[in-house]
């Protein structure tokens, strides 16, 4: 469970779709979501969009592996996708915050899997301009992002890994580093007992 956590506007987006594109074996958690769809977001792609109701009986009948209030608006995990990939020996790429990061960390069943890394801009004056050259929100939007992004980002203690993503091509190259650390971690490998036993020859 490789989770990517950053204010918006980080670059974390484009950062994954970059990973998906590289990385067999990896699929990225598709959340739900009661805010608004951005122009150019697809339904079921981007996020599940639902209304305050469809979302709260998710969450009420446990479909969910985390959720937040993030803004004014409600994200969550929808769990049975990602526990479907994770039985099928997938990896799963995750676009949360802070508090889902808590939560799946919190989680024994979801804790020991967990790899988070956060995404930090260059400078406050190159995250402000990213979130005008997307202009997907308004002028108010971005300045309410703005003064998110500082609470956001003094939780990076949070997480094992941190990038300064001034480059993407480069960022993209140090996350599919800490993939490949981690998916050669002893603990993570199945069926490397046999396998060892096999080499060296025993009955
Ligand atoms: P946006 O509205 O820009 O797509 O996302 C706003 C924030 O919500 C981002 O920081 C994103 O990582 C976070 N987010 C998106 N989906 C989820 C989710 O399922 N759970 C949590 N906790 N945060 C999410």
């Amino acid at each position: 469970m490789l989770v990517l956590s950053s204010p918006s506007g980080a670059g974390k987006t484009t950062i994954s779709r970059e990973l998906l594109r590289l990385e067999g074996n990896l699929m990225m958690s598709v959340s739900t979501t009661t805010r608004p769809m951005r122009p150019g977001e697809t339904e079921g792609v981007d996020y599940n969009f639902a209304d305050e109701v469809t979302f709260q009986k998710l969450v009420d009948d446990g479909g969910m592996l985390e959720h937040a209030q993030v803004f004014d608006n409600f994200y969550g995990t929808p769990r049975a996708p990602v526990e479907d990939a994770l039985a099928k020996g997938a990896d799963v790429l995750f676009d949360i915050d802070w508090q889902g990061t808590q939560q799946l960390a919190a989680d024994k069943a979801t804790g020991d899997d967990l790899v988070s890394v956060f995404i930090l801009p260059p400078s406050t004056e190159e995250l402000e301009s990213r979130l005008h050259r997307r202009a997907q929100d308004s002028d108010e939007v971005v300045r309410q992002r703005m003064s998110k992004a500082a609470d956001e980002m003094s939780h990076y203690q949070e997480y094992t890994y941190i990038i300064v993503n001034e480059v993407i091509d480069q960022s993209v190259e140090r996350v599919r580093a800490i993939l490949a650390a981690e998916r050669a971690k002893r603990t993570r490998q199945v069926g490397l007992h046999d396998f060892v036993q096999n080499l060296r020859g025993a009955e």
